[in-house]
């Protein structure tokens, strides 16, 4: 069996253990560690066959054969480096055959483009996804972006996951449909938070979106390095019409709550501070439908100044829209899956990713406990899944009182120092002015 093969094969048992442990069900962990063992071993294989950036580590530390599961994780786990390993420069001088060939070194997929004639990010990943390649691309701080290229079954494996994670909380397509959803993000874009509206908009049948057109790595980029002459468009559309915006999802919002239908909310904490405190200015209070949904997504991470705590945005929700079901994951671009946050406070780690914490020379350490977050992820199928965060977590096996089993992180997520703040709200809070 190639080595493939081998990782494939551990998808669908892992498929199924997540299936029981959405539904409560209790999981076993010996099973779930044996998988999760296997599929280390597959991919580690399969990564010295065919990612050159991989070997080459794997072959400096004489583990090119290893098959030590524990081993594996713990020597050759990426950071969150890696996705972004390239020279900015080569961007700033439209050399895409640099970058092209920087991919290539990254992923396991043959990539065939010719890029001599590419002068944009969006136009290098159009070209790679006629090529069969999509490339996501989540951004920093410092607009130096990271890119985690997804063949087809790549990408097929991170839909499957968040379709059936937002199936669980919208109970089936029909219920789905019958929201009306309001998208504080752009329609369209391979970045995490527009992925994640495209999904919700495919199941829902009313749709507004507060940017409806897609998000560019070119215009982010510009955006987050403050460069107003390079990115005067994207400014434009996202940072001066932003007043006319809101008020385009005021208006949704308010249509939902004429017409008695649920409203299904998405957008970043300040977003939803920003709309509620542009109802409080004018006294006005909305009573949505008493089944409305909002899902926070980007994190708690202060961007742009804004310093509400989580309650405070909850009360602020509550009152000015009338929402009271409010729910948020934890994930990031380079995993295929997102991690729930369940009424107890905390995100729970669905049965396909197998998480560790590790310490400052970025060992996993023994247990579980307080640390570095990573993990290692088997749907990873053309770029190294073994990875490490920027984020501190504490990692518990403890059951939790709402009845989900497996693992769980508690006590909320912290940014290490000296990593730059990353995520989906940074992308927001960068074109925010
Ligand atoms: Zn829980």
């Amino acid at each position: 069996m190639s080595a493939l093969d081998e990782l494939k094969a551990t998808h669908a048992p892992l498929h199924e253990l997540t299936a029981t442990w959405q539904d409560g069900g209790q999981i076993s962990f010996d099973e779930l560690r044996a998988l999760h063992d296997r599929a280390v071993v597959a991919a580690h294989r399969h990564y010295c066959e065919t990612i050159a950036s991989y070997r080459t580590l794997a072959s400096d530390l004489a583990l090119t054969e290893c098959r030590d599961a524990d081993v594996i994780r713990a020597e050759l786990s990426s950071t969150d480096d890696a996705f972004k390993s390239y020279d900015d420069a080569w961007i700033d001088a439209g050399d895409y055959t640099a970058m092209t060939d920087w991919l290539r070194s990254v992923c396991s997929t043959p990539i065939t483009i010719d890029p001599t004639s590419i002068t944009t990010i969006q136009e290098w990943l159009d070209a790679l996804e006629a090529a069969g390649l999509k490339l996501w691309f989540s951004s920093g701080t410092s607009g130096h972006l990271s890119f985690v290229p997804r063949d087809e079954l790549a990408a097929r494996s991170l839909d499957r996951q968040i379709a059936s994670l937002m199936g669980r909380v919208l109970r089936g397509p029909a219920a789905a449909a019958r929201f009306d959803a309001v998208l504080m993000s752009f329609k369209g874009g391979r970045q995490g938070l527009a992925s994640a509206a495209d999904k919700v908009a495919s199941v829902t049948n009313r749709q507004t979106f507060l940017y409806d057109f897609a998000i560019t790595p070119d215009g982010v980029r510009a955006a987050a390095k403050g460069d107003p002459a390079a990115a005067a468009d994207f400014r434009r559309r996202t940072v001066d019409e932003l007043p006319e915006r809101y008020e385009a999802i005021l208006q949704a919002l308010r249509r939902s709550a004429v017409d008695g239908r649920p409203a299904l909310m998405l957008g970043a904490p300040f977003q939803v501070a920003d709309i509620c405190q542009r109802l409080e200015q004018t006294g006005e209070r909305l009573s949505l439908d008493p089944g409305s949904l909002m899902f926070l997504a980007g994190g708690w991470k202060s961007f742009a100044g804004v310093q509400l705590s989580q309650p405070e945005l909850l009360a602020l929700v509550a009152d000015r829209l009338g929402i009271t079901r409010v729910l948020e994951s934890y994930g990031m671009t380079e995993c295929s899956t997102q991690m729930p946050m369940c009424e107890h406070g905390r995100f729970h780690v669905p049965p396909t990713l197998w998480p560790m914490v590790v310490d400052e020379a970025l060992r996993p350490i023994d247990g579980h406990g307080r640390g570095r977050f990573g993990f290692s992820d088997p749907f990873a199928t053309c770029f190294p899944g073994p990875f490490i965060t920027g984020d501190e977590v504490e990692l518990t096996l403890e059951p939790c009182a709402c009845g989900l089993s497996g693992f769980s992180l508690v006590g909320g997520i912290r940014r290490l120092p000296g990593r730059e703040v990353k995520g989906c709200g940074g992308v927001m809070a960068s074109v925010r002015g």
